[in-house]
Parts: structure tokens; sequence; C-alpha cells
């Protein structure tokens, strides 16, 4: 960089700062701000935009251009130059602005008249704040030195924007993290909570982004730099050395640390006038930017590196970081970016109201988790990390997906009413809970929960279930950093037996492979997972983890009833295999002189349409089967249950998949053999009202599903809500759903 360029933008910055230092309102800031630029860049016009809400950008200060169009020339998202300039937080530079894709033209500001604009996004940590606008009238493109120091000016009003420099005075912006907003996710569990936000990762602030002295700033980032390779090294170090694919990855992390040209980057920052922080923040905001737009996955990648390393190097800096010894509020609302299973469970059960992630998705360990402990999650909240301060009030719907943020008189009125109704069809629920799912034809249907956690069991006396119809073994993997141990394993299923106090227990064998992956096993390469090598596919071809978890449960049933049941069973064969290893390993424990459970029954899950028809033997074969609803459905209707494009395309009641069902239980029927439905639809009354009306028995579901389910069960006659279903059929209805619902609304 020329040393000119350096020491004007030096120059610039410095004046900034005594801006800043002076104790005038925000509006008073801008409007000088801007003056210093147009002087020293020598443009007609500066202008600084700032966002109003997320999707509306203000003119909040301007030289050059009407000053009565200023808090009065707005534009949406995208809308006109400066709207593109924000949605694609890339710098425009053009000599001809009105000849530019999208320029508008806005008469209050008499802008028709200055031809060259450059635009340069006011961003912090990937986050658009706002516009910094320079134009003249001669028809000039800007230097790359003139963009770049403007870049730098950007960084430093977003770090102001930030620290809420530009707030108050006549005019004036409102206070950021002050206005209510609302965010639309998705729901990754059920409830409605009001909390207070509790950041799992406090945002950095960065109080000094101008420094006038660089070489300082040189030696803090070069210090931190040092201090950031030592703890890569060490996280190089900690790995298994035989694991090719992690040591990979962290390589390719390790390169990212000792790069050059990032390390050249940020020195160019500081020497224009940059604290070491700021630089830092500035190259992590390109870097997002361009993760924004990455369509290539491994360069997505490795600017997520490169985020995650800026992040490091940020807490080093400033010496903020997770301990930041923020009190948590009372009823805390988790609120992260992502977070994994196990920093989850650190918080403990019965503390956290709620969770909310910017990423995460409804199969992530982290739901799992959340739903074992019945606390409503939104995920995919966007910007929610960027916007939410520690303390804010929050409410949470997870039946919406929806999160509103430091919300207004009006909002908190209605969700209060919505949480009070809640709270008393509750009630309701508990006054059912010893009463049997009985329909008013008689018919009782067992109504079972699906458990996972040890979290999970004190629900099975208060929900009123007759016991686990499902018990997921995989999260007891999936929470551990290492494979759990046989003695161990068989101390925590003898002690689900305990807590199920002589219910039946279905234990599900390790369903593995596909979302579910074991941070200590070998990732596998699979360019299809969940039909890949999942389940019981890999159970039985490394038969080592099968046969230990089989011997753990036969051990923790010790002279107790024992229900095993296999994942993912596609035939007859897969069954026959995995039925002779618990024979075995019954025979085994017998030669040991060990105590026998006092029974067995051997199940399969029917998760694949395959299995629904596989040989009449079979049937007879298996001790029960119970069908997994939601891999079902994927595979029947071809439409991947993780796809939020698709997840939702295809109904459970569609005849077509009521004929499957209506074929499994005629199957089972003959054969006498028990059978049970376990996927989520079990737990969604109207589809547990249709199967049981078409003979499933034995419905299993989350506890907080089994009050609503019992509740509906009890209002009608499945004998009458069968004919329902059968003229709907024999009508050539493609769902049953309207006529079933349309019946149950006349109901008493
Ligand atoms: C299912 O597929 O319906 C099921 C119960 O198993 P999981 O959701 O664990 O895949
Ligand atoms: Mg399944």
């Amino acid at each position: 960089m020329p040393d000119r360029i350096e020491s004007e933008s030096r120059k610039l910055l410095g004046r900034l700062r005594a801006a800043m230092a002076e104790s005038s309102a925000g509006q008073a800031r801008l409007d000088r701000i801007t003056r210093l630029i147009a002087e020293s860049m020598g443009c007609e016009v500066c202008s600084i935009y700032l966002f109003r809400d997320p999707e509306t950008l203000e003119l909040c200060a301007t030289v050059g251009l009407q000053q009565a169009a200023v808090h009065k020339t707005r534009m949406r998202l995208g809308e006109g130059l400066v709207g593109r300039t924000a949605r694609d937080r890339t710098v425009i530079n053009t000599a001809n602005a009105p000849a530019e894709r999208g320029f508008r033209y806005m008469p209050e500001t008499g802008e028709e008249r200055f031809s060259s604009f450059a635009g340069v996004p006011i961003q912090r940590l990937g986050e658009a704040l706002g516009v910094l606008v320079v134009q003249s009238r001669a028809a000039r493109v800007f230097t790359p030195d003139e963009v770049y120091a403007l870049e730098v000016v950007a960084m430093v009003l977003a770090e102001m924007t930030e620290l809420g420099a530009f707030t108050g005075g006549e005019g004036g912006m409102s206070p950021r993290h002050q206005r209510p907003i609302t965010f639309r996710g998705l729901s990754g569990q059920e409830g409605a909570v009001a909390g207070r936000v509790y950041l799992h990762e406090p945002r950095v602030v960065v109080t000094n982004p101008i420094s006038d002295d660089p070489e300082k700033e040189l030696t803090r980032l070069h210090e931190s730099i040092d201090l950031l390779r030592v703890q890569v090294d060490q996280l190089l170090a900690g790995t298994n050395v035989g694991d090719g694919d992690e040591t990979a990855v962290l390589e390719a992390y390790r390169m990212f640390a000792n790069s050059r040209s990032w390390m050249r980057r940020m020195e160019d920052d500081i020497r224009s006038g940059l604290s070491a922080e700021a630089a830092v923040e500035k190259e992590q905001s390109h870097a997002r930017a361009r993760m924004g737009q990455a369509s290539d996955a491994y360069l997505r990648d490795r600017l997520h590196d490169l985020d995650d390393l800026s992040n490091r190097l940020l807490r080093i800096l400033t010496g903020q970081g997770r301990d930041t010894g923020a009190a948590m509020p009372e009823n805390p609302v988790l609120v992260a970016r992502n977070i994994g299973p196990g920093e989850l469970l650190e918080y403990g059960k019965g503390v956290l109201k709620a969770v909310v992630l910017e990423e995460g998705s409804v199969g992530s360990h982290a739901a799992i988790v959340a739903r074992a402990w019945a606390i409503p999650l939104v995920i995919r909240s966007d910007h929610i990390t960027t916007e939410a301060l520690n303390g804010d009030t929050i409410l949470v719907d997870g039946d919406q997906g929806v999160v509103h943020l430091r919300p207004d008189d009006a909002v908190r009125k209605a969700f209060e009413d919505k949480v009070a109704m809640l709270a008393r069809a509750q009630e309701r629920y508990a006054g059912l809970r010893d009463l049997p799912a009985q329909g008013l034809c008689g018919t009782v249907v067992s109504l079972q929960m699906n458990a996972g956690l040890m979290a999970d069991l004190p629900s099975l006396p208060t929900s009123g279930a007759d016991g686990v119809g499902l018990f997921r073994t995989e999260l007891q993997f999936l929470v551990r950093n290492q494979m759990p141990k046989r003695a161990e394993l068989s101390a925590i299923y003898a002690r689900v037996m305990d807590a199920a106090g002589g219910r039946r227990v279905a234990f599900r064998t390790l369903d593995i492979g596909s979302d579910k992956v074991l941070s200590y096993m070998k990732p596998q390469d699979e360019p299809n997972p969940a039909m890949g090598w999942r389940a019981i596919r890999l159970g039985l071809d490394k038969p080592g983890v099968l046969r230990m978890q089989v011997q753990a449960l036969i051990r923790a049933a010790s002279g107790r009833p024992l229900s095993v049941m296999f994942p993912f069973i596609a035939n007859a064969t897969e069954f026959r295999q995995a039925r002779a290893e618990f024979d075995k390993a019954i025979e085994r424990e017998h030669i040991l002189g060990h105590p026998l459970p006092a029974s067995v029954e051997v199940g399969a899950m029917l998760e694949t349409p395959s299995l629904a028809f596989a040989s009449h033997s079979f049937f007879r074969e298996v001790d029960f089967l119970s069908v997994g609803g939601n891999d079902l459905k994927q595979f029947f209707f071809a439409a991947d249950r993780e796809n939020e494009k698709v997840r939702r395309r295809y109904d459970t009641l569609e005849s077509s998949f009521l004929e499957l069902l209506y074929g499994i239980v005629a199957r089972c029927a003959s054969a006498g053999t028990p059978l049970s439905f376990c996927g989520e639809d079990a737990g969604r009354p109207v589809e547990a009202v249709a199967l049981a009306a078409m003979g499933f028995r034995t419905l299993s579901m989350r506890p907080a599903s089994i009050g609503p389910v019992k509740s509906l069960i009890r209002r009608v006659d499945l004998l009458e809500a069968r004919r329902v279903i059968e003229a709907s059929r024999l009508r050539g209805d493609e769902s049953v759903r309207p006529a079933l619902t349309e019946w149950l609304a006349k109901q008493p």
C-alpha cells in the first residue's frame, strides 16, 4: 500500500476518533463524520445509510444531497445501488451510476447530478449494519486505494454503530438492540416459554477500533497470533493420530493460522489506522460475506475455518470469551449459533427454559437433547445471535418456530394468553393421567412413550405412559466423546428398567449412521447416508458393538423381562442374523453362569417399505413389530425427512400410505404378531386417531403428546372413525385428512 494513502487513511481515522470522543449527540456525530470523509476524499457527496429495521435502510446523514431527505429517504434491502451494496455485502464502484443495473432515482435527494458512485457495506462480523456512500460529479471510478480507505472507515463506523455512538439527538436513530424483533425459524420442539436471553458465546465487544500507534497494535497482533498457533497445535496434538480425517481438517486449520496473506491483510489494516481487534474483524467480515456467496462446499468450509480462527483470535486479543462472567438470568433461554449435545448437557436438566439456534436441524443431537428435556427449541433463527443481548426479554413459541425478542406489550399479552391456555390444557391432561386411552366404542389403545436419556425417565409416571415403546439407545453413544463401556451401558439400562417399575421398555439397538454420527467413529463419506451404511447394516457388518450392547441389555435385565428390537430391518435375513447374535449372547451368558432375563421378546422396526412385503413366515417369526413411521414415510414418498423443502410435502394420511399401513396391520393380525407405531405421527392427535382406528393398538410418542392424544381418543368412537376413513378411501380421496378432520370437528 502506498505510504501516502496509508497516512491519509490514518489522518482521517485520527479525525474520526476526535469526532467520536466529542460529547455531541448521535446525529451531530454522523453529520460531522460525513463532512470529514467528503473533505478528505475530495468528493461532493458522502452519505451514511443505516438499517432502520432488518429490511429497510434509511439515509441518516449526508453532505452533498438535500438535507431535507435525511431520515426521509428509505429503501428496501436490495433496492437501488445502496440496497444492493447492503444485500450483497460487496462494494459497488462505478463511474456511471445511472447506467448501473438497479439504479433507483430518488428525486428528494437531487442525486441525478452525480455520476460516480462508490458504496461500501458497513458491516460487523458479517452482519450488514448500513452503507457508506461517496459520489462525485466527475465520471470516474474510485481507485482501489480509495475504496480500501473507505472500507477501513466503514469498519470503524460499524464498531461505532455497535457501541451506540449514533443514537440519540434530534432525529437520530433509535439505539440498536432495543427495538422489538420477531424471528421466524423452525420448530425443533414444541412449547411456549417467556424468559431472558443467555448467550452461549457472548458477543466480543471492541471498544477501540482506531489506533494511533500501529507498532503497538502490530505487536499485539503478532503476540496473539503466536498464542493462537500454540492453541491450534495443541488441538492437533490432542487428536488421535490414526484418525486421518480429523487430522486433515485440523491441518487445514493450522495452514490458515499460518497464512501469510491473512496476516498481511491484517497488518495493512493496522498500518492504515485500525486497532488489532478491528483489523481481525474487518477480515472476518470479508470472509463471512464471501462465505454467504460461495457455492463451492470446500471453499465454504475453509472460510468457516477462517471465521472460527478469527473468533479465537478476537477472544485472545480482547480477553473476552465464554467465561465473561455474565450472570445467568432467571428463566434463561439459551441463544447460540449452534451447540453440540455435550455442551448442551453441561447446562444440566431443568436449568434452561428454551433453546434458540441460528443453525441446527430438527434431527440434530442438540435437538434430541432439547426434546428429551421437553423444552421448546427453535432452530434456523437467522441473525438472532447478532441481535440478542444477555438479559433481553425473549418469548419462544416452539409450536410455530417463532421467537419474539424485546417484544412490545401487545405481543407479550398475546403470548401470555397462549401460555395460559397451554397450562390449562396441561391441567386437563393431568386429570386424565390415570384413565385409559379408551374410545367411546370401548377399544383401548396402549399409549407408550419414546425415550433415550436418563433425563426422560421422570416423565414415565407423570405422563401416564403404559411403558416405553421406543428407547433410542444411540443417545447414550452420541452424548459421549468415546465409546461407552459395556458395564457402563448395562448400569444405565438397569436404571431405565428400574425407573419403568415393571412396565415394558422396548430397547432399540444402536441406530447410528445417517444424520447420527459418532465423533469417535470414522466418518463415512457416503453419497446418501439416510440410505447408506446405518443402523442394523452397520451392526451386522461390524458386530462388535452390537454384541457388546446386547450383552449389556441381557445383564441389565438379570431376572426381569427383556424387550429388544433391531432398527431399520429391510428383509427377513437381516432380522435372522441379528436374532442369531442375540441368541448367541444369551447362550454365552448362560455358559458364564450369569442370570438370564425372565423372558425375552425380540422384535424389528419396520422402517423400509420392503419389510411390509416380507414373507408371512417373517411376520410369524418376529416377537413384535414396531413401525418407525418417520423413516417409513420418507422412503415411501422418497422425501427426505430432514429436508425442509420436501419434509411436509406428503401427508401421512394420504390414502396410498394408509394402504401400506393397512397391509401391515392385516399381516400382523393374521400372524398374531403384536404391532405398534412409534414415529412422530403417533403423537399427533388426528394421526393417532387414524392409526388407532386402523388397528394399531400400541402407539409410542413423546411424553408431552400422551395427554393430547389420550384426550382425543377418549372423545371418539374408533369404529366410526374407521368407517369415515374407509368411505374416504372408497371415494378415491387422495388424503383422508379432510374427511377425518371434518368428522372430528363434529364430535362433542
Ligand atoms: C422412525 O424412523 O420413525 C423412528 C422411530 O426412528 P428414528 O426417528 O429414531 O429414526
Ligand atoms: Mg428410524
